[in-house]
């Protein structure tokens, strides 16, 4: 980030500012050069930021700034409105707390049992993480007290609305005394975020920074298709504008399986996430895709919650999701870290409706309209360079990568840097290969023992 500015001049206590040199961040993301020095001062802010521009540290400094540790008391509240969400904002604040002595950040989610949480809550944490029927939850039965609260943060707020939580938010502000510091952080402006906004905040500072930052980065057009040809006009669009790593999201688990299906039928090496696999068979998919042993990842919105792969090439809708806020965490996925991207949307007739919606909710999103095949861009979808072996041992053997690459390139073997990623589990590994080297890599791995164990090895489809 060039000339972004540092964290010195912002009044923040020295054990944050020198926690944040230990931690590498030296300099403010444009959220954060815009937010603190609203949030320090202790103003109320509404701001339109995504995940990955460095909002959880905005918010994240402000409340621990205000933190008096000396008082066990619940101090600050982040809602989120998920599990995972709320796992990530709680390591970061725990992270931007660790020069500060005794901080306690609790997390309260749904999913797990009460018991430990009542436990935990018993010594009053500072700042309390959590989604919010769990929150709720522990409000009515007494086991959390939020009348000392300073700061109220709701993160994804737009998310927050979509999953149906207004109506816990309303009723945990009757728990949350009036004089406190509320901050609103929306990848989205629908209008219920301007209600939601009027009723928790008061003169919020209204800060966006989405418009500088995302758009430009991600091409994003949207194809007129019909019933059907859905899914050969998405075959013809990965071939447009596919690059090595693709993303397609559908609203359904079956239309999943379908369009992979589909796909495959059609020669491209797709695989399909969605919430009915089972666990080994997730994993295999998972590890396909991120060693580029599969080029086209077909997923539902809550599969793709798990996928750690951020920097796809493209991201393309088979159809779009009914939430604009989905929309931007779905293209967000491409155009990461100053790359360019592509997100492409298929759109019938009968859902030209949604696309006006995001039009309308997200100022910065202008969508192109485009034909297939775009006579400025047709490269033929780039076929995987990798192929996966899989091996019948893991870490329960003690085999480390290092075994499996030692016994890859051993005594003419296949070059090293033939070899992708290793990836060991309990019982199983992976192996990532180029593919003109796999069967040698295959015969290599089958033939010999290693570390004195001889295993099964197959490629897998
Ligand atoms: P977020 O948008 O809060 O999910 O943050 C995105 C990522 O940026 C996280 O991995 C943070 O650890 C990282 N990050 C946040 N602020 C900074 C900063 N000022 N310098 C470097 N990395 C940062």
């Amino acid at each position: 980030m060039p000339n972004s500015p540092a964290f010195n001049d912002l009044g923040l206590k020295p054990e944050l500012l020198s926690n944040l040199a230990a931690i590498g961040y030296e300099q403010m993301t444009l959220v954060q050069a815009r937010t603190l020095p609203k949030l320090l001062a202790g103003e109320d802010v509404l701001a339109r930021a995504r995940t990955g521009s460095g909002k959880t540290a905005a918010f994240g400094l402000a409340l621990l700034n205000r933190l008096d540790a000396t008082s066990y008391r619940v101090q600050a509240l982040v809602l989120c409105p998920t599990r995972e969400l709320a796992d990530q904002v709680t390591n970061e604040v725990r992270r931007l707390a660790r020069a500060l002595p005794n901080i306690k950040v609790l997390s309260l989610c749904g999913g797990v049992p009460l018991g430990p949480q009542v436990a935990s809550l018993q010594h009053s944490p500072h700042v309390i993480v959590g989604t919010p029927g769990r929150v709720l939850k522990h409000l009515k039965s007494g086991s959390v007290n939020l009348g000392t609260l300073r700061s109220f943060v709701l993160d994804e707020a737009d998310r927050m609305l979509d999953m149906g939580f207004a109506e816990q938010l309303d009723e945990i502000l009757a728990y949350v005394p009036a004089r406190r510091q509320t901050l609103l952080f929306s990848a989205t402006y629908p209008e219920a975020i301007s209600d939601i906004s009027a009723r928790v905040q008061r003169n919020p500072a209204i800060v966006d920074v989405t418009d500088d930052e995302a758009p430009a980065q991600i091409a994003q057009y949207w194809c007129p298709v019909t019933r059907a040809n859905r899914l050969a006009e998405l075959a013809a669009a990965l071939q447009t504008w596919g690059g090595a790593l693709n993303l397609v999201f559908c609203n359904t688990k079956v239309d999943c399986a379908e369009v992979a299906t589909y796909l495959q039928s059609q020669g491209i090496v797709a695989v399909a996430l969605h919430g009915d696999l089972e666990q080994p068979e997730r994993t295999l998919v998972l590890a396909r895709f991120a060693n580029r042993s599969a080029s086209v990842l077909v997923a539902t919105d809550v599969a793709a919650r798990g996928l750690d792969v951020d920097d796809v090439d493209t991201v393309i809708n088979y159809e779009l999701p009914k939430q604009s806020s989905v929309y931007v965490h779905r293209i967000g996925r491409t155009g990461r870290a100053g790359k360019t991207g592509i997100a492409v949307s298929l759109v019938e007739d009968r859902e030209e409706w949604r696309l006006q919606g995001i039009a309308e909710d997200i100022p910065g999103a202008s969508l192109q309209e485009r034909q297939i095949p775009d006579p400025e861009r047709s490269s033929p979808l780039l076929a995987p360079a990798m192929t996966t072996l899989q091996v019948s041992g893991g870490r329960k053997n003690k085999l480390r990568p290092g075994d499996l690459l030692g016994a890859l390139t051993a005594a003419g073997g296949v070059p090293g840097d033939a070899v992708g990623s290793i990836d060991l589990f309990d019982t199983y590994s992976f192996v990532a290969v180029r593919n003109a080297e796999a069967k040698k890599a295959l015969q290599q791995l089958a033939s010999r023992p290693i570390k004195g164990r001889q295993y099964r090895v197959r490629m897998r489809k």
